[in-house]
């Protein structure tokens, strides 16, 4: 089915589960990170009857709290992890031809200091390397630049140990975004895809994975769906899926947090993406969105509860203490931060490696009643990840296929022709819309939804032009938003990025959403807890408060 105005909304949920939970898929998909979104739009693309379910919103775990990096990872080819610097490094320019809105280029500086990580020698070597092994265009490929060239671009950065500089290519996204336009094309292509749809068991006949038993947290009731195969994507909670068959399995993953903070563009004006040296021999990005810049990012073993990786303060000092001892500023405190975010990687474990040696790629196990489980690899990789288990799962069904169709397929239901369309569209949007909103606020808009930004435009302007409202409501009817944090972290990135957005609109999406998707009683006051204690822990209140005090 190719209907561009297909919903897809909590407001038909209830037929929808009634229909899927009457079906045997080919495919079920647990997990609506990254890696379960590639995997969903791989299978519909090859015409598997395929459904996934995640058991809190879409790209809720570690999928919306990356660097939002499409990146190869220069520092693995310090590993000699050419394989995965090829792959994921050839998949950028894939990711940015088939959704360029929301994958942008972006010029990273990595400046040569004494002593760094990178001398000028390795560093020439390694993005040379890297740039062949991605087979970046030449016109894209490295530049060096001389001492007085970076501090020209960068006056920031402290002169003292400064030796030059090369600036290479990169891509900038939001993971968050990917993940739910992915899910959204395989809804396009006849999946189904439910959030807050929580996997409690497999469901086992004559030793065999035949389904899945749920609970649907939007209403508490208990949903079974069936199906040929089963793939459990789950990230860091693989391990936890697996055990649901068999608690004695070994535990697979090794677990790392990784957090990053935002700062104000006015406390840390740099005007490029960095790629800087921490004062132990770690690096970390600093990379400029609009009218902030957010720095990660850390790396440590994490065993606490997998569904609050929050940001302690030593994590909180650590990444300041870092941009503070490599620029020239006015010290920034913590009470400067204005949000975080904080993540984890479910990285496979390795004897006798610590979190930042440990491989970033991938691996598939199997479960004696025959799920298929997925972790590691990067958000980079999706696409690859996906080929290399949906190959597997139709191998398993003898299913008849094409093959994988994602390498050339557009993304978003309303592409842009190329890089230099979308950069139009954003001008002419500010010309035909400028008299009726905010600059910032348009190109804000023109990023998150691509050519969709007409339809919130116009939806507006019919609400005495409340762009709040436009964008709330195409959340609601096409990206299934249930809960206001759905739209303030995930679709729109104003918990991160726009912290005072979220305060001054509160009220008004939590009553839109109220009035629209008809919570069960009580739940609002309920919600309105959750947005103030998510809003506090990002912007860590309870360290601010700490040194105020002092
Ligand atoms: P997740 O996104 O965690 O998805 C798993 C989903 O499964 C979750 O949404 C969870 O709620 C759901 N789930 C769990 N249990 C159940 C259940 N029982 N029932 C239903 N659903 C369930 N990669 C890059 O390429 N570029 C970067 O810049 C980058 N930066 C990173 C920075 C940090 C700090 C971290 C931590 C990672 C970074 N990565 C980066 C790696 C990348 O983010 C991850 O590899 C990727 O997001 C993992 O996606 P996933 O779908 O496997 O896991």
């Amino acid at each position: 089915m190719k209907d561009g105005n297909k919903i897809f909304s909590h407001q038909d949920r209830a037929p929808r589960i009634s229909e899927a939970s009457n079906l045997n898929y080919d495919l079920i998909v647990i997990g609506g990170g990254i890696t379960g979104a590639g995997i969903i739009l791989d299978a519909a693309l090859r015409k598997m009857k395929v459904l996934l379910v995640e058991k809190n919103d879409f790209a809720s775990g570690t999928s919306s709290k990356s660097t939002k990096l499409i990146h190869g990872g220069l520092r693995y080819l310090k590993q000699l992890e050419f394989g995965l610097v090829r792959e994921t490094g050839k998949e950028r320019a894939v990711a940015h031809e088939n959704i360029c809105h929301l994958v942008h280029p972006e010029n990273m500086l990595l400046p040569i200091v004494e002593d760094g990580t990178f001398g000028l020698l390795s560093a020439t070597m390694a993005i040379k390397i890297y740039d062949s092994l991605a087979g970046v265009k030449p016109e894209q490929r490295k530049r060096r630049l001389s001492k007085k060239e970076v501090l020209s671009e960068e006056p920031l950065i402290k002169e003292s140990r400064l030796k030059s500089g090369i600036v290479y290519a990169e891509y900038r996204t939001d993971d968050a975004r990917l993940t739910t336009e992915l899910i959204k094309a395989a809804v396009r292509n006849d999946a189904e895809a439910f959030n807050y749809m929580q996997v409690d068991n497999i469901i086992i006949e004559k030793g065999k994975a035949v389904g899945i038993a749920c609970t649907d947290h939007t209403t508490g009731s208990k949903q079974n769906f069936r199906s040929k195969a089963i793939i459990s994507a789950t990230g860091p909670w693989v391990d936890k899926v697996r055990q649901l068959e068999d608690p004695k399995v070994e535990s697979q993953l090794h677990l790392t947090k990784g957090v990053h903070i935002v700062l104000d563009k006015k406390d840390f004006p740099i005007n490029n993406a960095i790629y800087f040296d921490a004062f132990d021999g770690r690096m970390l990005f600093a990379i400029p969105r609009a009218e902030i810049v957010y720095v990660g990012t850390t790396d440590t073993t994490f065993k606490k509860d997998l569904d609050n990786p929050h940001c302690d303060e030593s994590d909180a000092l650590y990444i300041l203490n870092a941009v503070n001892n490599f620029f020239d500023i006015k010290p920034i405190e913590i009470h400067q931060i204005k949000s975080s975010w904080s993540g984890l990687r479910p990285l496979i474990q390795q004897k006798g490696k610590g979190p930042t040696e440990l491989s970033r790629k991938d691996e598939i196990f199997n479960s004696e009643s025959g799920v298929m489980s997925i972790a590691g690899g990067k958000l980079t990789g999706f696409r690859k990840m996906a080929k290399r288990i949906v190959d597997l799962a139709e191998n398993k069904l003898s299913f008849s296929s094409n093959g994988c169709q994602t390498k050339n397929y557009k993304i978003h239901q309303n592409p842009f022709k190329d890089y230099s369309s979308f950069k139009k569209w954003i001008k002419n949007s500010e010309k035909k819309f400028g008299h009726l909103y905010d600059k910032e606020d348009i190109r804000d808009v023109c990023y998150n939804f691509g050519k969709d930004s007409t339809l919130i435009f116009e939806e507006s302007a019919q609400n005495n032009n409340n762009l709040v409202l436009g964008q709330l409501k195409y959340c609601i009817q096409k990206e299934s938003v249930f809960h206001p944090l759905d739209f303030f972290e995930r679709r729109t990135g104003w918990l991160y990025f726009k912290i005072d957005h979220v305060r001054k609109n509160l009220n008004k999406v939590v009553n839109h959403m109220n009035e629209v998707l008809k919570w069960p009683p009580n739940m609002k006051q309920k919600i309105l807890e959750d947005i103030h204690q998510a809003i506090a822990n990002n912007s860590l209140v309870k360290f601010k408060a700490k040194i105020d005090t002092q």
